[in-house]
């Protein structure tokens, strides 16, 4: 009989346990301050850097470590979630979306320069697809970039970018040629371009920690060489960085869910009505086994989907289930734990309340659950 294929090895242990080492030391003691405060230090980049978590998956030529080994990647991700805030998660990871282009499309020059100060966490990385007008539609985004000699002039807005506030730099999906997917390019765009203004922060339901924001360019002159991949083909690059953000909210995902369910699951012991503990009426047991099923249905087609992935194979498709499963999952399972902790699943203080709000955001963002099914249906021939 062959044997039993094991997604994570001894590797991805030791990095399971340096992460939540640092997720206990660095962040949970702080957590319930800074999504109050709806911000955390920067200097936690400085120290995620120095701990060597922000280089998993990325090149060591470049400062990073693990580089193709998918399941270290989601090892540490699964880790991090372990503090409880989807925002912090969301906006020490704004990198994973925001540096996987430049790593493989931008010029050698341009990448060995930014790209190691990241993955310090001297700097800090963001993605802006989004605008005011629209975020599904990304064939159809309106952010003008005109040639001009040696630079691209460039015209128009981005909004509810992860790190808009913050970050130094940009990965900006422009116009350079006709309506339609084949006239969008991606470009580096540098905080303090002239012409180039960051909004306000944004307020939000959930992700608090996270800063996201409004991004406006007016005229802003942008070098040719931080033109990220080839002119007109922006399109293709935004939709494979898609592929390894839709894998990511997907797991984090089945992580709130997790979080929910060792919530729920805790509470069911120890709270007592009517005599006994509450996980002890049929009604409530069940609802833990169910969910407890969920997830772990959830959990293992997300993993499936990555191994798949990790061998280099096209899962278009299945990404996008796994992250409308995850999510349909989470929202279940949130949902389902603020009802196990009654009026305390309400309040601030319960962990369960801001995983029920975090979670709001996964079947939005990365593409939402209609956008996914769009993709599923398409590739149905339908
Ligand atoms: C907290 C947060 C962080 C974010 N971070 C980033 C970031 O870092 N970078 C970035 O670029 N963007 C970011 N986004 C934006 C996010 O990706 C978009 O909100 C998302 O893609 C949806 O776009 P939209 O909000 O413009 O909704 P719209 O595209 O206007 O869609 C509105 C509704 O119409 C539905 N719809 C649209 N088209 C179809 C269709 N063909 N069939 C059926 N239904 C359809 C949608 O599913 C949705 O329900 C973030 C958003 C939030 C809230």
């Amino acid at each position: 009989m062959p044997a039993f294929q094991e997604y994570f090895d001894p590797s991805h242990q030791m990095v399971r346990d340096s992460v939540r080492r640092f997720v206990e030391r660095e962040i949970l003691p702080d957590i319930n301050a800074w999504e109050e405060a709806e911000s955390f230090p920067r200097e936690l980049y400085l120290k995620a850097g120095a701990a060597g978590i922000l280089g998993i998956g990325y090149p060591e030529a470049l400062g990073g470590s693990h580089e193709g080994d998918l399941f270290a990647k989601i090892a540490a991700s699964e880790e991090l979630m372990r503090c409880g805030s989807g925002g912090l998660v969301a906006g020490l990871g704004s990198l994973d979306i925001g540096l996987p282009p430049v790593v493989k499309w931008a010029r050698p020059e341009v990448r060995d320069r930014v790209v190691p100060q990241v993955l310090r966490g001297e700097k800090i990385s963001a993605l802006a697809v989004t605008e005011p007008g629209g975020g599904s539609d990304v064939a159809n985004l309106q952010t003008r970039a005109v040639r001009d000699g040696d630079h691209y002039r460039v015209s128009g807005s981005k909004t509810f970018i992860t790190s808009g506030v913050r970050a130094d730099y940009y990965t900006v999906a422009v116009r350079t040629g006709a309506p339609g997917f084949g006239g969008i390019s991606l470009l580096l765009i540098e905080k303090g371009t002239p012409g180039f203004t960051v909004g306000r922060q944004l307020k939000k339901m959930g992700w608090l920690a996270s800063d996201t924001a409004e991004l406006f360019f007016d005229d802003c002159r942008v070098p040719v060489g931080n033109l990220i991949g080839a002119q007109n083909m922006g399109f293709a690059c935004i939709m494979g960085n898609f592929q390894s953000e839709r894998l990511a909210l997907a797991l984090m995902a089945n992580m709130t869910a997790q979080l929910a369910l060792e919530e729920s699951l805790k509470w069911a012991k120890e709270r007592q009505a009517f005599g006994k503990p509450i996980g002890k009426f049929q009604v409530i047991k069940h609802r833990l086994a169910e969910m407890a099923t969920a997830l772990e249905v959830s959990r293992e087609f997300t993993y499936r989907q990555a191994a798949k992935m990790a061998a280099g194979q096209s899962v278009i498709k299945e990404i996008s289930m796994a992250k409308n499963f995850a999510t349909d999952t989470s929202d279940r399972i949130t949902n389902e734990a603020v009802q196990i902790l009654g009026g305390l699943g309400y309040m601030r203080e319960s962990l369960v309340e801001r995983l029920y709000r975090d979670n709001r955001i996964l079947s939005i963002g990365g593409g939402t659950r209609e956008v996914m099914n769009e993709i599923i249906s398409k590739q149905m021939g339908l």
